[in-house]
């Protein structure tokens, strides 16, 4: 429908059409920026170790990160956030890499990605450093990172974010007790020298109260709603590539496991 702009003497406007080509011009010349996120990676599933959703193959993890550079150019997650606040076109399809919870195994796939020259964030929950990530309904033994191991990280190829200081539910939280725990993991983890203020929400799991607490703090919101991002709108959403999301994560973003 047509609207009726009052401060053009009645003639009817082009508001609508205008917004079309808009909309045709941006999906064209600023493409959509993917974040993936993918959790622990190991050579086999344990179920005491692992939990089956958050678990990748080592293999099969190598193979879904080569497929997906077929078609992305890797950044970081900070130069997504600056892409998605630039009205500047982007002709690329550009995309970047992020690994919540901070399980150890995590070590074992740094030195491949930092091969394929792919830059990667950490969502840590620094309660489980130096020790196993006690999580209700999940693995009863996932080895987390250790301070040493992670402060030994600082190639500008990985940045350390937050996870929360333990891995709960936000929501569940009243505004004192969520402002408490974003501040005690930042505490412990600004001093890490590759340290951004970016905070990935545990399982996603968020309310308007947690985004005005992180906005007012000047940290920057994670989601998981397997969205692709065309503009900063106040969080950076976020696909999972984990084995066990990774067909309809494929096919959500429209590619094949094929060449
Ligand atoms: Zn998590």
């Amino acid at each position: 429908m047509t609207r009726v702009c009052s401060c053009n003497n009645g003639t009817k406007s082009k508001l609508p059409i205008v917004q079309k080509i808009k909309k045709k011009y941006a999906k064209r010349f600023r493409k959509p920026i993917e974040v993936f996120l993918f959790h622990a990676v190991t050579e086999e599933y344990d179920e005491k170790q692992n939990m089956l959703i958050d678990w990748s193959q080592t293999e099969d993890f190598k193979k879904h990160i080569h497929v997906l550079k077929r078609r992305y150019t890797f950044v970081s997650l900070e130069e997504v956030y600056r892409k998605l606040n630039s009205r500047i076109p982007r002709w690329r399809r550009y995309a970047a890499l992020t690994c919540d919870d901070g399980f150890s195994s995590v070590l074992d796939v740094l030195p491949f990605l930092a091969k394929e020259g792919i830059p990667v964030t950490l969502f840590i929950n620094p309660k489980y450093l130096d020790g196993v990530s006690h999580r209700e309904g999940y693995a009863e033994n996932q080895q987390y990172i250790t301070h040493d191991q992670l402060w030994a990280l600082t190639s500008p190829l990985l940045t350390v974010g937050m996870h929360g200081y333990e891995h709960d539910d936000s929501t569940k939280k009243t505004a004192e007790e969520f402002c408490r725990s974003v501040e005690k993991c930042k505490e412990l983890l600004q001093s890490h020298p590759r340290f951004v203020p970016y905070y990935a929400y545990t399982g996603g799991r968020h309310s308007d109260l947690t985004q005005q607490i992180l906005h007012h703090k000047g940290i920057i919101p994670l989601m998981v709603r397997g969205k692709s991002n065309t503009k900063y709108y106040g969080a950076i959403e976020r696909r999972p590539i984990d084995s066990y999301y990774w067909e309809k994560t494929l096919s959500l973003i429209g590619l094949s496991n094929e060449k």
